[in-house]
């Protein structure tokens, strides 16, 4: 039988600099409804702001009904020791039984911090999550995406990290009112080991953050450095540019770009790869694609045998006419 977990589900509400919720955020959170109750952690700014007017409707539309403003005084928040603590007091203090967090690197250290310092299990890259025989269950892909386990938590508290991409996100049934409970936490001197001296926000870009995009052009040695054709086709799809790690590692691309075992994990609907072999590491970040696109010269290239569209050719001649005609059809 399956009946919602007792305690609150907490989800990390990831934001930008200016208060916007980013967009995974709202899957975790119709994710989170299916679950149980759905709270909400906000972290505080230096200035202890919390989320504005517009974020705090836009929580209600999604069903959250608490959110807990985390202010960890003079302690940087952006360090993960210092997040983990204050999520662990928050969860404790909520009584949660789960608490979700978008798959990125940063929440994935978290997670393990916070499984560390509360004896919860911790399942990090989860493609889905559930309430089964009165357990949080967890879907994730393992051995650079080879088999598809699912993972039954057994302690009372859960910790999902759920990948970006992996659930549509959809307002609740009905609007609720989200209301703001602030909660102080002393971190300890451990997580004040490190200090950030200098933050530099990364120039915005046009394009969507390439862990959450539904449409990803992924260029790899077959572009020989030159990822221009890319972007553009990107452009013309509103879609993200990503890379393996022969194209980040050559310097062609900077290594936020890089998919796979050791780079971003993608669930886009759209995966195009260009001069993309298709190696086992690469394919544990963007197998669980909707559809898989591969351009590339040699016919035996491992890529095809996951794509759902293969073009044998070379990139340089096949992805130029592509942009073109999806401009023309754009009008
Ligand atoms: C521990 C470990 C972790 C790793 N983690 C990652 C990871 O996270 N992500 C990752 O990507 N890799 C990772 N790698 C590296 C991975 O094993 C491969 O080496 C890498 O993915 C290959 O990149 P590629 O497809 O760009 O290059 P290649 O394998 O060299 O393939 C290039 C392809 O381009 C084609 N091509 C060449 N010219 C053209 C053209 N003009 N038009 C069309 N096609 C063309 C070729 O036919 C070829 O198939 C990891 C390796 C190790 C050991």
């Amino acid at each position: 039988m399956t009946t919602p977990v007792t305690g609150p589900v907490l989800v990390l509400l990831d934001h930008a600099a200016d208060g916007g919720l980013r967009q995974p955020v709202l899957e975790l959170l119709t994710a989170a409804r299916a679950l149980g109750t759905v709270h909400g952690a906000w972290t505080a700014d230096a200035d202890g702001s919390d989320p504005d007017a517009r974020t705090l409707e836009l929580l209600g539309t999604y069903g959250v009904e608490t959110v807990h403003r985390l202010d960890v005084g003079d302690a940087d928040v952006r360090l993960t020791p210092v997040l983990a603590q204050g999520l662990t007091a928050l969860v404790q203090s909520a009584g949660a039984s789960v608490l979700l967090l978008t798959s990125s690197f940063e929440n994935k250290e978290v997670a393990a911090r916070v499984g560390l310092a509360t004896g919860a299990g911790v399942v990090v890259d989860a493609s889905a999550v559930e309430v089964a025989d009165d357990r949080v269950v967890a879907a994730k892909t393992v051995f650079a995406g080879t088999w598809n386990t699912r993972c039954a938590v057994r302690t009372p508290l859960a910790v999902i990290a759920l990948k970006a991409g992996s659930v549509q996100a959809e307002p609740a049934a009905e609007r609720v009112t989200a209301t703001v409970v602030a909660q102080a936490v002393t971190v300890d001197d451990g997580a004040r080991r490190v200090r950030v001296t200098e933050h530099t926000e990364r120039a915005a870009s046009t394009r969507p953050d390439l862990a959450a995009a539904q449409v990803v052009v992924v260029g790899g040695r077959g572009t020989n450095g030159d990822f221009a054709l890319l972007e553009e086709l990107a452009d013309v799809l509103g879609g993200a540019v990503g890379a393996t790690r022969v194209a980040t590692d050559e310097g062609w691309i900077g290594h936020d770009a890089q998919i796979g075992q050791t780079g971003v994990t993608v669930a886009p609907q759209l995966y195009i790869g260009a001069g993309v072999s298709g190696a086992v590491h690469h394919r544990g970040g963007m197998q669980s694609a909707g559809t898989i696109v591969a351009i590339n010269n040699d016919p035996e290239a491992p890529i095809f045998e996951i794509a759902d569209f293969g073009i044998v050719g070379d990139l340089f001649t096949v992805l130029p006419q592509a942009t073109a005609e999806l401009r023309r059809l754009k009008g």
